[in-house]
Formats: C-alpha cells, structure tokens, sequence
C-alpha cells in the first residue's frame, strides 16, 4: 500500500481542477454575476438555484443547506470519497501522475480503493472492446449489432465490447494487470464459482460500459448472445462501491452538455436505444441501468436541466404501447410532481422502441418519436378512457370515475381547469360544470388523503428555503444559537457590516489598510458576535493587508476559523455577491467602512449620552466635563464619517 500523498501533488491537483469545470461535470452552471455562478444544490432539493461556485476562489457554498468547500471537498461529498479518493479522482481527470510518501498515517488520506476499483474497469473495457473487434468467438455480438443497425464505429462510441465465454479469462488478465482477487470482487467483475475459484461476472455478452457523469466507467450493461443461455436476457454489474444504480442514468455522459443547453432529456428503456436515440439526432437521451426511473434519477436530471419553477425545460418518458407502458407511464406520473419542468410521454401507436424504429423507419421517424409528445397528463388521461366503452353512458361515467382522480392531482389549478374541460370533450359528455365538480371532488379527497403529512402535496415536499436575503435568520448551518446572537439579515446595520467583512475577505488589496484601521480604531466597530468573531479572526491572521491572493487569503481564513459556524459564515462572505452593480472600486470600500465607522461611533455617543444623563453636572464637573468634551469630539468624527459614507 501507498502512503500519504505529496503535498506538492494535492497543491498541483488543485491548481488544474478549475471548480466551475470540476463541478459542471454534475449540474449545470449559470453566470450569476460577479463572476460567480448558480445551479441547483447536489446536495438538497431546491427549486430555485442557491448554490453558489466562485472560481476565483476555488470555493461553493450553498445558500439554502449550508454545503460548501473547495474543489476537493465537493469531490468528496458527491461521490462520498475520502480525501485521498477525491484528490486521486482529480488527478486522474487532469492527467496528473500522483507521488506517494512511504508509510506515515495521517488521518484523512486513507488510500483509496476507489482508484484501483475504476482503472479495473477501464482495464477491463479496453479488454472487452478489443475482442469485440478481432476476437472469432465475438461474432454473435458483432452480428447483433449489425442486425440492429449499428457498425463497429458507432459500438466503438459507446466504447462497446465482448465477453469471453471461458469462466475466468477477464480475471486472468486482469490479475496479470496487478489486481488482486478482492479488488475483482469489489469491483463486480468477477465473483466466486461453485468450486470457490474466481470466476468473470460476465461470459459470452456483449458489453456496454456504464460511465458516471464525468465519463469514468464504474460498472457494465451485459446481453446474453446465446439463445441456449438460459441466464437473463441483460445483467449489470451489482451494486459495488463505485456503482449506485439508483443514481446512474446510462448515456448521461454524452448527453449532458444537450440536456443542459437544450433543457430537454429523453428516457428510453435501454442502451440500444440511447444509441439510436444519439445517432438519429435525439442527443439527449438517457436510459436507467437495470432498476426503474426512481427519486434519484428526477435528482440528476433536474440539475442537469436546472429545472426550476417557470422554466421550459421538458422531460420527455418513451415506453412501448403496450401494458408495460402504460404502467412505466403510471410510474412516471408519480414521479411527475417531482419536476418543475413539463413532463411528456412519447409512444410509438405500434410499440416500436427507439432501436426498432430507427431500423424500421430510419432516424427521422425516432426525431419524429420525440417531436410527437403529448403531455404526460393528456397521455394518461387518455389511457384510462381507452379502457371503457365511451358509446354508453355507464362506460362514460365509468371513465370519468377512473379520469377525474387524475385531473384532480394536476397541481397548476389553471392547467387542471383546463384539463377538466378536455376530459368533457374526450369522454363526449357536454357538460363541463359535471366533470368540473366530479374533478373538485376527486382533488379534495386527495388533498384530505395527504393532510396527516402537514403538508400540501402541491410540489411543497421539494422545500426551497429561497435566496440569500429571504431568510430572516442566523447565519446557515448555526444550528442552536444562544438568543444574543440572532442574526438578522433585513437589519440595515447588519447589512452594512456584513458587506465590510465580505470586501475584506473577497478584495483584500482594496479593503487592505482602510479595513485594518477601522478594526484596530474602533474595538467595537462591529456590533454582533458572529462579526466580531471575524474580524478578530482577520486581526489574528494579520490583517487584511498581509491578505496576499485573494483564493489564498479566504483558504488561510478557513483553516483558522474557530469551529465549523464560523467556517460556514466566512464562505457565505466569500461566496455572496458585493452589493456594488459595476466593478468595487476604491471609492466603493471607503463608503462602505465609512459607515461602518459611523454607525460604531454612533453606538459610542449613545453610551456617552446615557452616561452624561446620569451624571450631576454640578457634583461630578470635572468628570463630566471631560466626558463632553469626548462627546463632541465624537460628534465631530461623526459627522467627518457621514459625509464620507456619503461621498460629500
Ligand atoms: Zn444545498
């Protein structure tokens, strides 16, 4: 086993994974201004963006849950590695060769098996693909391609491959390569025979590589070749560490950047027919890997698409028009609420899949698949009439019965007005003021269904604590703080305090000497703990003016915050946008501490005030004297200040 990494190689590794890059790899990313950027949290449900990435300083921070770090601690907290995985996992996208010190614990740099799981795959995919173009015993997958369409170029895309039929030919290879039986075990490669020999998981199947988001291959798509295999049609890898099922949308890989600009993504039901999809010009298409499209799937696309309350994105469901489709459809329609964007169902009338069709009826019939979607409303109201006689009354209340319900659940009370009127049309019975009562009744019973939750089931279950500025509260992730210490943000003092303290961690060669003084003059220039805290903070560091880099300067204020409220405030500061709308300049930061300034000042006069009061003027002169005159002196300060602050 390896030992620590070097620390010249985590600092390089950090240097060459710009973060906006590193984490555009898992949501999509907007310009939010200041040269920050905006997505939807990997790391709760949101349904307006309030996770923040600030290139310049190599920092995210989420607004709504309080997630936030640099480059490696996303890496860590998305694909749950430690340290050490993580920088390995960079390393290994910026082509950097890591260098290990022997031996020395050091607690957080565990090595990873990560690594050694994921370059098994890619040992292993390079294997399969290269029989899949010159073994003799690949023929049968060779010609199911072809049989569907597919030439070696396109397989060779997917990164396609073959699997011997031997029992142990991959873990041979792969042993030759250096891994050890656990490794192939845990990888889900090879597993234990009958006899307790190591055995491949896959024999005699054509493979199709499985690839996370950012393109690494972690698990296998396997289908059998030989009809005398009495063994499932398609197997997968099972569940290892590298690969989550539930979380892993098959194709991603390549559609992403399509999903993200075209805010579309299309699911189909398997790896063919992603191909197609991708080669007829449908680029967007993703598939589930062995498990039905779940919770964890809606996560990933949504923030692919970021889809947000009011945005036109579309989700696009294929199924077959048979049975099975329709309950895939039910399914969907479960999951529909889900999603902020529309959602649509694409059925081929003769149940051809994507792969079929575009064999059938060439690339622009699957374009045509999707261009034809209907509404994942419409589709299964519409299902449900299909199932009675609507030529007679009873099959027409029948319907309704069954409709109503559905109508019922449509959130967007517009929509479902809308829709109301629709099933009248379609079940024939010219009386809308009847189906829109049976809808109202239909949508009361399902509201009263869910009340025990406390919640409204109308999209609510997705919370959004909102932006920045909505929240009337302590600063986030301060959980149980004593009461002095309630943070209100709407408070103007606040809020100007808080805009001095992110210009002395965001600008520090603007901030640098004019912040130091207001500390250094005022003790108590800042009126609540939580900036107190930080400026005594940036005192201790040496002040603003010792800042250097400003990407340096916010990480060595970081490291030497108390505990963790402390580090979750300082990268709301350094993350949160200047209230400035053109460049902050020097005039801006004399202004802003200016008023701090002011405002200290104007807490000291008060104190000064209340103690002249109750003071006797006659008994105590020469106290009291001395005392006014300080007062004036800061009545004078005071009014230098504010016509500072105000640029006068
Ligand atoms: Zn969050």
């Amino acid at each position: 086993m390896a030992g620590r990494i070097r620390q010249e190689d985590i600092a390089i590794v950090r240097e060459r994974s710009p973060i906006a890059d590193v984490i555009g790899d898992y949501i999509q990313l907007r310009p939010a201004g200041g040269g920050n950027l905006k997505g939807l949290c990997p790391f709760h449900d949101e349904r307006t963006p309030s996770f923040n990435v600030t290139p310049g300083k190599d920092l995210y921070h989420c607004f709504s849950c309080g997630a936030g770090g640099d480059v490696i601690k996303f890496i860590q907290e998305i694909d749950h590695l430690t340290f050490t995985e993580a920088v390995e996992r960079l390393a290994a996208r910026a082509g950097i060769q890591l260098r290990y010190e022997q031996g020395g614990y050091v607690p957080g740099q565990e090595t990873g098996q990560r690594r050694r799981l994921a370059e098994a795959h890619r040992a292993a995919e390079e294997y399969y693909a290269e029989r899949l173009r010159t073994a003799p015993d690949a023929g049968p997958g060779r010609e199911f391609l072809s049989q569907r369409g597919f030439d070696l170029g396109d397989a060779e895309k997917f990164g396609m491959g073959h699997s011997p039929r031997a029992w142990d030919e991959l873990t041979k290879h792969l042993r030759g390569r250096g891994f050890t039986d656990d490794e192939l075990t845990k990888a889900g490669l090879a597993r234990r025979g009958t006899r307790g020999g190591l055995i491949d998981m896959f024999r005699g199947r054509l493979m199709w590589p499985i690839r996370d988001l950012t393109g690494e291959t972690i698990a296998f798509g396997a289908r059998k070749l030989d009809s005398g295999d009495d063994s499932p049609k398609y197997l997968n890898t099972p569940e290892t560490p590298l690969f989550k099922k539930g979380q892993v949308l098959y194709g991603a890989d390549l559609a992403k950047r399509e999903i993200a600009k075209r805010r579309q993504a299309v699911i189909v039901e398997g790896y063919t027919d992603v191909m197609a999809c991708y080669l007829s010009g449908v680029p967007t298409a993703v598939a589930t890997c062995g498990t039905s499209f779940g919770e964890d799937h809606v996560k990933v696309l949504r923030r692919l698409i970021m889809d947000t309350e009011g945005s036109d994105g579309e989700v696009i469901f294929t199924f077959d028009g048979d049975a099975a489709g329709q309950k895939a459809a039910i399914r969907a329609f479960s999951l529909e609420e889900r999603f902020a964007t529309q959602t649509f169902v694409a059925v081929q009338p003769d149940g051809l899949d994507p792969c079929d069709l575009r064999l059938k009826h060439g690339e622009a019939a699957v374009r045509d698949l999707v261009a034809r979607r209907v509404p994942l409303f419409e589709f299964a109201i519409r299902s449900a009439l299909s199932r009675h006689n609507l030529d007679t009354p009873e099959g027409q209340l029948a319907a309704l019965d069954e409709a109503a319900p559905i109508v019922g659940r449509i959130k967007d009370i517009g929509l479902r007005q809308r829709y109301a009127v629709n099933l009248d049309r379609w079940l024939g019975l010219m009386n809308e003021r009847f189906v829109l009562q049976r809808v109202k009744d239909a949508s009361r019973k399902a509201g009263q269904r869910s009340a025990p939750g406390g919640r409204a089931r109308s999209g609510q279950e997705i919370t959004d604590r909102g932006q920045p500025g909505a929240r009337p509260e302590t600063p986030a992730g301060a959980g149980g703080q004593a009461p002095e210490e309630r943070y209100d943000r709407s408070n103007p003092v606040l809020r100007v305090e808080r805009e001095a303290l992110k210009l002395a961690v965001q600008v520090p060669a603007l901030a640098g000497p004019a912040f130091d003084d207001l500390a250094a003059e005022a003790l108590e220039a800042f009126s609540v703990p939580a900036h107190r805290r930080l400026a005594a903070l940036i005192a201790r560091c040496g002040g603003v003016s010792s800042a250097g880099r400003p990407r340096d300067w916010a990480a060595r204020l970081i490291e030497e915050a108390d505990d963790d409220r402390a580090r979750t405030f300082l990268r709301e500061l350094v993350v949160e946008q200047v209230q400035v709308a053109g460049d902050i300049d020097d005039a801006y930061v004399e202004v802003v501490l200016a008023r701090v300034a002011e405002l200290a000042v104007g807490r000291q006069i008060t104190v000064a005030k209340a103690r002249l009061q109750r003071m006797n003027p006659v008994d105590e002169q020469a106290e009291y004297g001395r005392l006014f005159g300080d007062l004036m002196a800061l009545e004078q300060r005071r009014q230098a200040l504010l016509r500072r602050a105000t640029g006068g």
